[in-house]
């Protein structure tokens, strides 16, 4: 097929976003509804799940709104159906929710270990699991899974999130090679150091008044000399989610303001 701007629109399409009640999920999300699509999130509790609809229906968007832990197949099991029911079948699946432990490795609990694994790394494998039968009956599926630059890079206190979105970068190259016959594209997004609450307490300033170092740190290691914000994942996310990378597959796309190539 020719190409044509309209390549890029989701009109029709459901993407469930996980964990997209604030910060670069819903910045996603919000580039998805966009681009036209339906969205669909999660979150843990009711009180969150209550805060998203606020966010997305400020923005003028009839966001659909679950109560579930990506890291129980249980839950996500269930909650994929009544989606199907509710909403219909999905047809992007952004693997979203995350948490860090900025913990040093030697004071780090296997427990602590396993909790980042459990929901950067199993979690989407759970998820994934639980929507690809349904994108295969329908001949078409996008998965997007939400990596970092630590999918490439180790650095003190982060040994979990490193192993966990390390183990998700191979996940994705994983289900490219399963499923790309069944025309479902699997690719992930890196993000740099990008300003959302996950990454506040390295922005805050110190007592003196002075920059937190390792805020410093970033802005002069990143070529584009800042942060990135949300909204920088925006266009990256609705390329991959869209008909215009039906031939890339299996790939991580950093959105890093250079980071990785400098440092
Ligand atoms: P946030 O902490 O702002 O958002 C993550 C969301 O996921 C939160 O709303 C959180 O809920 C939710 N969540 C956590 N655990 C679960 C769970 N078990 N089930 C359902 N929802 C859950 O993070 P960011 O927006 O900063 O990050 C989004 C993604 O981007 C993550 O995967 C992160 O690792 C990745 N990333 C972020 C970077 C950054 O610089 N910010 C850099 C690289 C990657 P709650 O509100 O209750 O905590």
């Amino acid at each position: 097929m020719e190409f044509q701007m309209d390549m890029f629109r989701l009109d029709g399409k459901i993407a469930l976003v996980t964990g997209a009640v604030y910060g670069i999920g819903f910045e996603i999300a919000k580039s998805l509804a966009a681009a036209g699509a339906t969205i669909v999130f999660n979150n843990l509790d009711q009180a969150s799940v209550d805060q998203g609809l606020e966010n997305y229906a400020k923005e003028g968007i009839k966001a659909h709104g679950y109560v579930c832990d990506v890291t129980d197949e249980e839950a996500v099991n269930a909650m994929v159906k009544q989606i199907e029911t509710e909403v219909g079948v999905i047809d992007i699946l952004v693997n979203n929710a995350g948490i860090i432990k900025r913990i040093p490795m030697l004071e780090m609990s296997a427990n602590e270990f396993r909790q980042v694994v459990d929901v950067d790394l199993n979690a989407p494998f759970i998820v994934s699991k639980a929507v690809l039968p349904s994108m295969i009956k329908k001949g078409h599926g996008k998965i997007i899974n939400i990596c970092s630059m630590m999918s490439e890079l180790g650095r003190e206190t982060v040994a979990g999130y490193a192993a966990a979105k390390g183990g998700l970068k191979m996940l994705t190259k994983n289900i490219c090679s399963e499923f790309g016959e069944a025309n479902i594209q699997c690719n992930g997004i890196g993000p740099g150091y990008i300003a959302t609450p996950q990454t506040a307490p390295l922005r805050e300033k110190q007592a003196d008044g002075s920059r937190h170092p390792f805020d410093q740190f970033i802005v002069s290691k990143t070529p584009a000399a800042r942060w990135g914000e949300p909204h920088d994942l925006a266009g990256p996310t609705v390329f991959l989610a869209s008909s215009a990378s039906d031939f890339v597959n299996g790939h991580i796309l950093y959105v890093d303001g250079g980071i990785l190539a400098y440092i």
